[in-house]
């Protein structure tokens, strides 16, 4: 047997860029080995990579590589292992996949079947499904000795009741696989596993989950399961994000065919790339830029996401039938002191009093003594979620085996 250490590759493959992080399993824990990302797919592939200790360059940054696109990354993620971990060999890949429809209510292990299953899932997510897949590809044909898991983004959700997730649409739209699949699913899934170990009220009760990064959505779950989310059939649904506009009366899109002269892939630009903070600001996409500016339009866009976020918390908390916790998480909802203190000063009617003294502190707990709900500060870590799931996977599969 070698005696070579085994690692886990998180993968999150997109269009011209690749994120990974690379993990040791331990008896009890995933330890975080190295992660960064191969930048410049097609063009000039460059491997960035830090260690456990953060931004620290110990490890090399830098790797050419011959070949180009999810080829190339491939070789560049196995020459890093071989030149960085010489002790160390790799087992499995976890992939980041955006769509698993409503087939796929959990991970799962890939093969011929299963990708083709994932091949007919790229409609429902064109921007992401098919550089998701592209490097699982490559993959099985390069490295099939290689155990792949894909995990999806849309996962999580499944639990969500039948009426949550279709829409008032002829119901053959539903057969069509027109529904509300939700997304961030790995991200409240990592949430759910860590508030055991905050909050026994937030675990087992009521609470939303204010996933606010560049991609923002709502989670309201029950005891840790997903009942309802502000994202639909595509991630471009429910809040405003960094470019996305989110909620979208549907006559604007008609409008915008009818009246204004542009086709499918105009709105799809329009309202993928040119909106949300971006749009509205027409500054930057990145809130730090916004609550720095004095401009108005900065102003307002900011007022305007966070009025929408109140709106959804509304949404949810009806959803649930009260509220007994939220928990902010992702790079606004961990970072900004502002805007937490403003979505809970708006929330108080739901019996949200937070604390603005622990949340200028970043303490977990950001809510009064007093408060009905809990409010909690909690980062979120889709990698290591992907990797435990990739580890438990590989497990059950190694249980079922028979043995030689
Ligand atoms: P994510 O997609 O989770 O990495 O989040 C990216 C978003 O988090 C961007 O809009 C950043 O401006 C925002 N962000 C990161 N740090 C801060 C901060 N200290 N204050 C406000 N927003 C932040």
């Amino acid at each position: 047997m070698s005696d070579l250490t085994q690692v886990i590759a998180v993968i999150n493959a997109g269009s011209s860029s690749l994120k990974f992080s690379l993990y040791e399993p331990q008896p009890d824990a995933l330890r975080f080995l190295a992660g960064g990302q191969i930048e410049a797919l097609f063009t000039a592939p460059r491997l960035i990579a830090h260690g456990a200790d953060g931004g620290h360059v110990d490890l090399p940054v830098r790797t050419e590589a011959a070949t180009l696109g999810h080829e190339a990354a491939l070789d560049a993620l196995i020459e890093f292992l071989r030149v960085h971990f010489t002790h160390h060999t790799l087992v499995a890949i976890g992939h980041r996949v955006v769509h698993g429809g409503a087939r796929y209510a959990r991970p799962v292990r890939v093969d011929a079947e299963v990708l083709a299953a994932l091949e007919r899932f790229i409609p429902l997510a064109p921007l992401h499904q098919p550089h998701n897949l592209a490097l699982i590809r490559v993959v099985a044909a390069r490295r099939p000795e290689l155990a792949q898991v894909a995990c999806f983004d849309t996962a999580f959700h499944r639990s969500q009741a039948r009426v949550t997730q279709a829409f008032a649409l002829p119901h053959e739209f539903a057969e069509r696989g027109v529904l509300r699949y939700g997304f961030h699913g790995l991200s409240y899934e990592y949430i759910a596993q860590a508030l055991p170990a905050c909050d026994a009220k937030a675990a087992t009760g009521r609470t939303v989950v204010l996933h606010l990064g560049n991609g923002a959505s709502m989670c309201a779950m029950r005891a840790g399961r997903s009942v309802a989310s502000t994202m639909g059939f595509t991630a471009v649904d429910g809040l405003p994000m960094g470019t996305r506009c989110g909620n979208l009366d549907p006559g604007v899109l008609l409008f915008c065919l009818d009246h204004l002269g542009m086709d499918a892939r105009a709105i799809e630009k329009l309202v993928y790339q040119q909106s949300g903070l971006l749009g509205m600001s027409g500054i930057s996409s990145d809130m730090r830029t916004l609550e720095a500016s004095d401009d108005p339009r900065a102003r307002e866009a900011i007022d305007i996401y966070i009025h929408r976020i109140g709106r959804e918390l509304g949404s949810l908390a009806a959803a649930l039938g009260g509220l007994d916790a939220i928990v902010f998480t992702a790079g606004i909802g961990q970072n900004s002191v502002a805007l937490r203190e403003r979505v809970c000063r708006d929330a108080a009617w739901l019996g949200v009093a937070i604390d603005p003294a622990a949340n200028r502190a970043g303490e977990q707990r950001i809510s009064t003594a007093a408060s009905r709900v809990t409010v909690l500060v909690v980062p979120t870590d889709e990698e290591l979620m992907i990797a435990r799931h990739t580890r438990a996977v590989l497990e059950a599969t190694a249980a079922t085996r028979p043995s030689p």
